[in-house]
């Protein structure tokens, strides 16, 4: 899928430098909320963890990328889109992926704009064309996917209502470290300071995970820093990303270098931290 579309925002350009702002400005304010926390103080802490997961249809790229996850017993929860019904290759490397441990989640059929379509559509144009064909086609295929990942991050209410009436458990919203207006940085707060990516029991069903894809230009220090709040927290810190890259992203290219995740990855298992899915995480008891 196209990197643009991806993170699109529907409207007048206008318009999405307000979203942008009233967004950063409700991030502001729980930021300064969760400072204020001091949440060292609980002493029957679970031990924390990481949930990874990575999204749209790198299925052979991700297949060949796991042997790096597994070298760390790292788990992992791949949101696919899913436009067509799957090859019979596709759902060999995805049952290896499962049996090895991973979760298959659902991304949508077109990777559409969630508030558009259930505004023209309805409710039922929404379900049949977002959401029913290719959960039709991961089922054919023995998949039964119970973990969601809003395509481009878009959602609201009426969609995360009609998704859980479908039986998801858990859907996944998108946070950015960094942002820019107009090709201006607005921003880049490093991982440990966004307060939404770490999961605790009894939160959810709608959950952020962080972009950790090279153009976040999160550093190695600061990923290792977010890990660390995790374990010392006992949370559960949430991040994705898109295709596995060899080196620097292409022009045409969006996701993560292999490199830097190897680090993430080995990082997370020297803390001790724990490795889940993102259908394990509503069943963490409280
Ligand atoms: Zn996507």
């Amino acid at each position: 899928m196209e990197r643009k579309q991806h993170f699109s925002v529907p409207g007048h350009p206008a318009m999405t430098s307000m979203r942008e702002i009233i967004r950063f400005a409700h991030f502001l304010v729980l930021f300064f909320f969760v400072l204020g926390c001091d949440s060292s103080r609980d002493s029957t802490r679970r031990q924390g963890g990481v949930a990874l997961s990575f999204d749209d249809h790198f299925i052979e790229e991700w297949y060949q990328f796991a042997p790096v996850l597994a070298r760390y017993h790292a788990k992992a929860t791949f949101f696919l889109s899913c436009p067509t019904p799957l090859s019979q290759k596709e759902v060999a490397m995805l049952r290896t992926l499962q049996q090895a441990g991973h979760e298959v989640g659902y991304h949508g059929t077109i990777h559409g704009n969630a508030t558009l379509l259930l505004r023209n559509e309805g409710a039922e144009g929404y379900l049949n064309t977002e959401i029913r064909p290719g959960l039709e086609y991961l089922r054919a295929a023995g998949f039964n996917p119970t973990s969601y990942a809003h395509p481009g991050g878009n959602h609201t209410a009426r969609a995360d209502s009609v998704l859980l009436a479908q039986g998801f458990t858990i859907l996944r919203d998108v946070a950015k470290a960094e942002r820019s207006i107009y090709g201006l940085p607005l921003y880049h707060i490093p991982p440990k300071y966004h307060p939404f990516v770490y999961y605790s029991a009894g939160s959810g069903p709608g959950v952020d995970a962080l972009l950790i894809d090279a153009e976040a230009n999160i550093s190695r220090n600061e990923i290792r820093e977010a890990l660390v709040k995790a374990r010392d927290t006992g949370t559960v810190l949430m991040l994705f990303g898109h295709k596995p890259l060899h080196s620097a992203p292409k022009p045409d290219e969006y996701g993560f270098q292999i490199s830097f995740m190897r680090y993430l990855v080995e990082q997370a298992d020297s803390l001790g931290l724990r490795f889940y899915t993102m259908s394990e995480l509503p069943a963490l008891p409280r």
